[in-house]
């Protein structure tokens, strides 16, 4: 099976122009908006005029035309009715949690999140509306089916698994999702392009924009894809969480990535190549690689069968030298030495991006949940890069590779 290519529903899309004829929309630079009649402004409160309905906006933190257009964009990325773009990917992550699940209610959840989604279950969620979660191995289906419990409200995973790239089986969870009667929310910010969990079966998809969607690390975004339905109700005047917590897009920032997703395909299928064959001469080097598109990762086959085979297989791969102090090493004579990436957080840029997962961005799960997760203290991370030639980045990683050989092994290692 070859997964939907979504540059066709990006294509199709209509193309705003700018306000004098512009190639590219205009940016509209307004918190408000005015109306020629004032009986439209209550109908608007009302709900019987909007963006889609007599093209009427009233409020930035409601609706603004640069950041619905780019919400068009996205949804046509996910293939959903509609999207909205957030300030954030964790004001996409929390907002559609809120809006999902009432008080005492629960969710179950892949057990293997990016550090801060861990931390709004675990923690955040349970002190302030006493929603819990029950974290699962997400590829353990029966495991998966036993948390589900009347208050579930929930099913959420991450497409792959941040950071050990585990790829979820979305159209099996979508099924016991809906056997449960329950929302299938996938985050999708690892693998833009690459799947498309609504065709799969998901209910809602969530981006962290921040990342391969944006390319520049230069810009906090997210985005929320869904039904009209439910899009809506996010808007709601008495209780939708985008209207009341206000986690807005600014218009600016949605016009700058909106002149990314033309180029994000040729991104993709840049960082996917490059990954590859890092990874493969990584492995052939003896080291412990993880990459889904490896034959040695566990849901290689799955994710042949879920993926748009034009995209390759991400842009995201992790080295485990089993212990924290060697994987520094690693990072610092790839960074000090080699010029190869720098040690930073997030991913999805032009450069190589490396961390140390269990002490960064996993860093707020407990031991024991890292454990389950199978986050070792030595995973580095690495949102690999496309810049530079092939040849020249493995001489780099490679150099780094030999001097941490010629390095004496401590005894935890
Ligand atoms: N989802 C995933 C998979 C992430 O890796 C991150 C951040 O690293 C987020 C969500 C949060 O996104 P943001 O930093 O844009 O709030």
């Amino acid at each position: 099976m070859t997964g939907r290519n979504p540059i066709e529903a990006l294509a199709l899309l209509n193309h705003e122009f700018g306000e004098h004829g512009g190639v590219n929309m205009s940016i509209e630079a307004s918190s408000t908006f005015t109306v020629m009649d004032p009986h439209t402004m209550p109908e608007m409160f009302k709900g019987l005029k909007g963006p889609e309905n007599a093209g009427c906006y009233l409020y930035g933190r409601h609706f603004n035309p640069t950041v619905y257009n780019l919400g068009r964009q996205l949804a046509a990325l996910e293939g959903t009715e509609a999207a909205y773009c957030t300030g954030s990917g964790m004001g996409a992550i929390s907002t559609t949690l809120m809006a999902l699940c009432g008080t005492g209610e629960h969710i179950v959840a892949s057990n293997t999140v990016y550090g801060g989604t861990y931390a709004l279950m675990h923690d955040f969620l349970p002190e302030k509306s006493a929603v819990t979660t029950t974290f699962v191995d997400i590829n353990d289906l029966d495991a998966v089916k036993a948390a589900i419990t009347p208050k579930t409200r929930v099913l959420y995973t991450e497409s792959i698994a941040n950071p050990t790239l585990r790829v979820a089986d979305i159209p099996k969870l979508a099924a016991i999702a809906k056997q449960a009667g329950i929302s299938l929310v996938v985050d999708n910010t690892f693998t833009p392009l690459i799947l498309s969990p609504a065709a799969l079966g998901a209910d809602v998809v969530i981006h962290s924009i921040t990342k391969f969607i944006s390319g520049m690390s230069d810009i906090i975004a997210g985005a929320i894809c869904g039904s009209h339905d439910f899009i809506g109700s996010l808007m709601d005047l008495h209780n939708g969480p985008l209207m009341l917590l206000g986690p807005t897009m600014d218009p600016k920032v949605a016009s700058d990535i909106a002149l990314r997703i033309p180029h994000l395909p040729l991104r993709m299928t840049a960082h996917g190549e490059r990954a590859l064959a890092l990874a493969e001469r990584v492995e052939a080097r003896g080291f412990d690689v993880c990459y889904p598109g490896l034959d040695s990762h566990p849901d290689r086959a799955l994710f042949d069968e879920l993926r748009c085979e034009k995209y390759g297989y991400g842009g995201v791969m992790t080295i485990d030298l089993h212990d924290e102090e060697r994987a520094n090493e690693l990072m610092s004579l790839l960074q000090n030495k080699y010029s190869f990436g720098f040690m930073a957080v997030s991913l999805g840029y032009f450069d190589t991006l490396m961390s140390c997962s269990g002490s960064s961005t996993s860093s707020e799960m407990t031991d024991e949940d890292k454990s389950a997760a199978g986050i070792s203290p030595g995973l580095v991370r690495m949102s690999v890069g496309y810049t530079g030639t092939l040849e020249q980045r493995w001489a780099q990683l490679e150099g780094a590779l030999g001097d941490l050989d010629s390095m004496p092994q401590r005894l935890s290692a």
